[in-house]
């Protein structure tokens, strides 16, 4: 990364942590076998590997069995895998699917999809904090209800949604729950057994790992979730994901998570000072600027800014020694209004006059401290024009 560019937008992509490298270096060259080549011992060595990391990911997700993990190339796939899988073997109990505005589009496009081919989707609201209401969700549940998809954390706003209550909601109701949680795990305490959530996805690059390696996590009992797959070939991951593994990414994740894991508490409070520590920064200094999302529900490291009376695009255009973003990093290259501030009753010229702030692993105080009195002084500048 260029050192003259502060890069605060950790919810868009992280750097690789060297410890995952590390471990990832010998499955590129050494151990780069193919796991289903088990007739050999390099590809023995690879297979067990492979079935290391996958208990890995199980055991820091919370997940019963090994066998509940499948590795893909990200949340995107992962999210595609669990809502199309889940349409194609529920499709006779019922076709209505429950989701919620703010979510990522790699669940909201796949069910845009499913309403064309038939499906009913009920897409519920937020309120002005960004979550969704427990009494609307549930009135939403139709006895044809198959699904209801929830984020656990969301990308923009770092906003948490109440998934245990709502896994809690359709069990009552005999539907699944999927939750794409790629914003989460890493960054929050995410236990499947405690979430009760049947499917869950989770993406490498957003804790520490590289691009190109995910995994959805798909319960097996209560009820046991068999899916079709999205891929058709070898047969690999049980079938769900036919197409030679990702060996060193599915090192690289297991790798991640483990210590992500490993000092989460700390982390957590160390990413909210930060988090704190620009926003007292910021809305301390300038008027007529606010925080988007819930205080009391929210990642530790993000920060969502508005501010009245200049537009987000041209404060970015300001600021090219910051890597931030102004809405998702999908949306960010129209210069729309973020659709998630917008759906929390964010008026729309304040929802394009936002910013995304994203600290991690590697943010120091220092780089806050300087990143803040550069949104002061851009701001201050551009309200002056
Ligand atoms: C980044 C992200 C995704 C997509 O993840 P990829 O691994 O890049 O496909 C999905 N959902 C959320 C909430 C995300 O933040």
């Amino acid at each position: 990364m260029s050192d003259d560019v502060i890069y605060l937008d950790y919810n868009a992509s992280t750097p690789c942590d060297p410890r995952v490298v590390e471990a990832m270096l010998p499955y590129l060259t050494g151990t780069f076998a193919n796991p289903s080549s088990r007739h050999h011992r390099p590809g023995r060595d690879a297979f067990t590997a492979l079935e290391e990391a996958r208990s890995t990911v199980a055991r820091f997700l919370g997940a019963k069995s090994a066998t509940e993990i499948v590795f893909t190339s990200g949340a995107t796939e992962a999210n595609n895998l669990a809502l199309m899988g889940v349409s194609g073997v529920r499709g006779e109990r019922g076709r209505h699917i429950v989701t919620q505005v703010t979510e990522h589009p790699s669940v909201l496009e796949p069910l845009i999809h499913l309403r064309d081919s038939g499906w009913d989707v009920t897409e519920i609201g937020v309120d002005s904090d960004g979550r969704v209401r427990l009494d609307e969700l549930s009135g939403a549940l139709r006895d044809d209800t198959v699904l209801i998809s929830l984020m656990l954390a969301n990308n923009e706003t770092g906003v948490i949604q109440p998934v245990a209550q709502a896994a809690e909601l359709a069990r009552e109701r005999g539907a699944l729950i999927h939750c794409d949680a790629a914003q989460a795990v890493g960054k929050l305490t995410v236990d499947i057994a405690a979430l009760n959530v049947n499917l869950l996805t989770l993406s490498g690059h957003k804790l520490y790992a590289p691009k190109g390696i995910g995994a959805l996590f798909l319960r097996r009992s209560r009820p046991p979730v068999r899916l079709p797959p999205l891929f058709r070939g070898g047969g690999h991951e049980h079938g769900l994901r036919s197409g030679t593994p990702n060996l060193p990414g599915a090192v690289a994740l297991a790798r991640a998570l483990e210590i992500a894991c490993g000092d989460l508490a700390t982390e957590m409070d160390r990413l909210a000072d930060l988090r704190d520590r620009l926003e007292v920064k910021v809305v301390g200094e300038l008027d007529d600027c606010s925080v988007n999302g819930s205080m009391a529900h929210r990642l530790p490291g993000t920060s969502n800014l508005s501010f009245a009376g200049i537009e987000g695009n041209a404060l970015l255009a300001s600021l090219p020694d910051l890597a931030v973003s102004t809405g998702s990093a999908c949306t960010s290259a129209h210069s729309q209004a973020s659709p998630v501030l917008l759906a929390m009753g964010v008026q729309p010229a304040l929802a394009r006059a936002s910013l995304r702030l994203s600290v991690g692993r590697f943010t120091t105080a220092d780089e806050v401290d300087r990143a803040a009195a550069r949104i002061v002084e851009e701001v201050t500048r551009l309200r002056s024009i």
